[in-house]
């Protein structure tokens, strides 16, 4: 026994989880390897923290861009009241600070009976343990109409980066009175609350820039996270300007024609002049290469390890993974990488794998001045990540805008200590 305890950790990125106390033991000479695919959120942190666990692990993390553009955040740039070089985040520190070799290049394909990973250029790497963690792809073709090409002239920007350039350069060179349509999927995608905060940015930046304009939000579902606080922030700051259709009050775009610059409902179609189509989602594509993924396109996992139920030895966080009650959230990201790399750090040194509750928060903001939230604690209960009774909440309906402003101050407080948490 290697004195294997146990200390609670509530940092600002709102994970808690159990640490092993060799956490500081000199290093051993040459320690296993651990390949961890994807530098977003989940991958970052467990490769960071890996290293935290114990220092002798050779941890390697293959990601296919230099830098990564952080989601959360990115309907700020939307909204107008943020850059994208803001978001941008590099792989410096966890190569200089933590000793991680970071691989730039896609990971093409998985080789579990020889346990190596190659990657697009051409290289090979063999490891101990793997942690998959690639985000989401889209199902281009599930919506008719919408694929690649669509997505150039109705672009998602559900990927942060040019899309989200995109879509703030149309809403500029919209005429005053022109027509916003938002397209939200059903259930499981990135973010549950991520496009009504949307909606509220661009509905901010309407109100200040073209007055004359609405926003439409054309929904799958009859119901979405927050909503009550959403609706209430809306009538607020900015009466009639935003209308949410619900799938029964015919909401749900079944097919559009970008050339066209149509959309259509069951009944209805419309000929906006902005159109933000979030297209249905899936796991990125590695997982499916790889055998991870089940029916629904995401991965099905074990809730307290994270190791795959289909490819043993493999470990998938993150959007990809199929987490229970816990949603896809950047918050959830960080607290499974946490969660994996003490595991497999554990396994690594034939310990047994510690459990943990852990925490996801979500912030929206409204407007810069105006912030909500949700918290939920999330244990192992019935075979899933579920959400542990009576702890968390979210904020208040009716307080005031000294209480909404306090909230989005902590929104960006939260996104500093997150992205440190995770690439510093
Ligand atoms: C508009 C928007 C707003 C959001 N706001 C919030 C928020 O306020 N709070 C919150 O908690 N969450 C938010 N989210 C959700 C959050 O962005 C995701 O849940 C989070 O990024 C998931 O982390 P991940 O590691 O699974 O994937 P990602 O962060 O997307 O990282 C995946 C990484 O893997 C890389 N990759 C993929 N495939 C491969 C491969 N084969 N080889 C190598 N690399 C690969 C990708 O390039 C990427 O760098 C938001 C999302 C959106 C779209």
């Amino acid at each position: 026994m290697t004195g294997y305890s146990r200390r609670l950790i509530l940092g600002g990125a709102g994970a808690c989880l159990a640490l092993p106390t060799w956490a500081a033991a000199k290093p051993r000479q040459k320690g296993p390897t651990v390949v961890v695919i994807g530098g977003g959120f989940g991958g970052a942190t467990a490769a960071k923290y890996l290293k935290r666990a114990d220092p002798s692990l050779r941890v390697v993390l293959i990601t296919g861009e230099l830098t990564h553009i952080t989601c959360p955040f990115s309907n700020t740039v939307i909204g107008g009241f943020a850059s994208l070089a803001m978001l941008e985040r590099n792989y410096d520190t966890l190569k200089s600070r933590w000793g991680i070799i970071v691989v730039t290049g896609m990971a093409t394909a998985i080789d579990t009976a020889k346990r190596e990973v190659k990657t697009s250029g051409g290289a090979s790497f063999g490891y101990d343990r793997l942690i998959v963690s690639p985000g989401i792809d889209f199902k281009w073709g599930e919506l008719e109409g919408y694929d690649e090409a669509a997505a150039q002239r109705m672009p998602h920007a559900w990927k942060a980066g040019p899309q989200t350039t995109l879509l703030r350069r149309q809403l500029e060179a919209m005429e005053d009175g022109g027509l916003v349509v938002m397209s939200v999927p059903g259930n499981p995608f990135r973010c549950p609350p991520g496009p009504y905060e949307r909606a509220s940015l661009i509905a901010w930046y309407l109100k200040q820039a073209k007055p004359r304009s609405k926003l439409m939000i054309l929904d799958a579902k009859d119901s979405f996270s927050k909503q009550a606080l959403f609706q209430e922030g809306w009538g607020a700051l900015f009466g009639d300007r935003v209308e949410w259709v619900p799938a029964g009050a015919n909401g749900r775009v079944v097919r559009l024609d970008a050339k066209g610059g149509w959309v259509e409902t069951d009944f209805d179609r419309f000929f906006p002049a902005v159109t933000n189509i979030i297209p249905p989602q899936k796991a990125g594509k590695i997982a499916a290469a790889a055998g991870l993924t089940d029916s629904s396109g995401f991965c099905p996992v074990d809730p307290a390890t994270f190791e795959s139920r289909l490819v043993p030895g493999i470990h998938v966080i993150g959007d990809a993974c199929i987490a229970g009650e816990m949603p896809k959230s950047a918050s959830s990201a960080n607290a499974q990488g946490k969660i994996t790399a003490a595991v497999v750090a554990a396994q690594l040194q034939g310990e047994a794998a510690p459990e943990a509750k852990v925490i996801n928060i979500c912030y929206s903001l409204l407007s810069p001045d105006y912030g909500i939230s949700v918290t939920g604690v999330y244990g192992v209960r019935g075979g899933i990540r579920a959400s542990v009774a009576g702890a968390g909440g979210v904020s208040p309906l009716g307080a005031d805008a000294h209480f909404r402003k306090a909230e989005a101050d902590y929104a960006f407080a939260w996104y500093a200590s997150i992205c440190s948490d995770s690439w510093a």
